[in-house]
């Protein structure tokens, strides 16, 4: 597989996922946070997903697209593992998580702080989307839709 066609299959996975789990989200109360605002292309989608609904995005430094980049208090600049603590116990309804690399070596170092803070930041009950795999005790997997390929995305709920 080429790697045009990895990033296709990521990013419909990625579609496909947080279209699956519009209606849970909905029924919860809270706030949606994007870490890896990016491009903003995932903000934009959650926005059409989530409208009214307050959505946090967090990244390093902003690269959006100027239609997809959140109002200034909306919009978190910095470092996630320290720029995103002081949001623990906000009782996110969704974390969307892409900040993976495509190096396992990257990817590994982010692991080490990553789940626990995604914990912090979620409701009892909330979601998380990633694209890297989570491994804590209080995130239970759930399943992906029938058209996801186990390990293209991660699904979780806090309990
Ligand atoms: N969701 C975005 C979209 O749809 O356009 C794409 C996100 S892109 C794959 C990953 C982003 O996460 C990059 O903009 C990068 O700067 C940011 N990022 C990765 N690790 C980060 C970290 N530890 N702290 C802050 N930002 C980070």
């Amino acid at each position: 597989m080429s790697r045009l066609d990895s990033f296709i299959r990521r990013m419909t996975a990625q579609r496909d996922v947080l279209n699956h789990i519009g209606e849970r989200v909905r029924a919860l109360d809270g706030p949606v946070l994007e870490l890896g605002l990016g491009n903003g292309r995932t903000f934009d989608h959650l926005r059409a997903h989530f409208p009214g609904r307050r959505i946090i995005a967090f990244d390093r430094a902003v690269g959006s697209h100027k239609s997809s980049t959140p109002e200034p208090e909306n919009l978190i600049v910095g470092e996630i593992r320290e720029s995103a603590k002081p949001f623990a116990g906000i009782n996110a309804a969704l974390v969307h998580v892409d900040i993976g690399t495509g190096y396992e070596e990257k990817d590994a170092i982010t692991l080490t702080w990553l789940p626990q803070l995604t914990v912090a930041l979620l409701a009892p009950n909330g979601i998380v989307a990633s694209g890297l795999e989570l491994d804590h005790p209080q995130l239970e997997s759930l399943p992906l839709p029938h058209n996801v390929k186990k390990g293209r995305y991660f699904l979780y709920r806090r309990v």
